[in-house]
């Protein structure tokens, strides 16, 4: 999921200082998850706006903010009073955001939240990257943990020489990535595996942003 945190409410009010009403959206996956966007901040976002005497059209969670025609689809019941606020306000990542500002061409578009990185929640509102989303996974050959992410020198055939009683250099609440590893495929019996190989250098053209995808298949082949 995208990670995202509220971000300074005084910077976002300066940021709209110059508009009087908005429309909010929020969204219920990865930003209800964060506590950034679920029903229960759009409400309380709606309630600190009024008392800074701007005016709140309107509201929606949608129901996935990156799903362009989805949400055109959703805020579609939502016209008039999205036609009636000055400003959008949108409670998800930055592509939610950006499928707000896709919809709403003469529309201001404002982000509430940082989008921060791709992670698992790994208790309550407790999030760990997991993913960079380089474009071409290795997992396959490391156990299942990505040293790109968890090593915060990305190195591909570590550990490194800062890696002391299996923690990283970089912060003694980091395992080292490479420690990690060797101790999955020592687990799996696996290890030769490791040992036997050197990764080559990458070629990061396939992270090469911006990047578009279709899934679709091909017809008539
Ligand atoms: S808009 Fe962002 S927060 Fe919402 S589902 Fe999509 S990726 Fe997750
Ligand atoms: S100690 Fe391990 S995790 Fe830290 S930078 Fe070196 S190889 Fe990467």
């Amino acid at each position: 999921m995208i990670i995202s945190r509220k971000r300074d409410f005084q910077e976002l009010l300066e940021n709209i200082k110059n508009y009087k009403s908005f429309f909010l959206i929020g969204c219920s996956e990865c930003a209800s998850l964060c506590g950034t966007g679920s029903e229960k901040e759009v409400k309380e976002l709606a309630e600190t706006l009024k008392s800074e005497g701007k005016e709140v059209t309107g509201g929606i969670v949608a129901k996935t903010g990156c799903q362009v025609l989805g949400t055109k689809k959703e805020l579609k019941a939502y016209k008039d009073e999205v036609n009636s606020a000055e400003c959008l306000l949108v409670m998800s990542c930055g592509a939610g955001t950006q499928t707000a500002v896709e919809l709403f061409e003469d529309k201001p578009v404002y982000a509430t939240n940082d989008s921060l990185f791709l992670g698992n929640m790994t208790r309550f509102q407790v999030f760990d990257e997991r993913c960079s989303m380089c474009g071409k996974c290795i997992l396959d050959k490391t156990g299942g943990i990505c040293p790109i992410t968890t090593c915060p020198k990305g190195l591909l055939n570590g550990p490194c020489g800062g890696m002391k009683d299996g923690h990283c250099e970089v912060g003694p609440d980091i395992p080292c990535a490479w420690v990690r590893i060797y101790e999955r495929m020592k687990k799996l019996d696996k290890l030769e595996e490791l040992t036997g190989s050197v990764f080559d250098a990458r070629d990061w053209s396939t992270g090469q942003s911006p990047r578009a995808f279709s899934a679709r298949e091909k017809k008539g082949k």
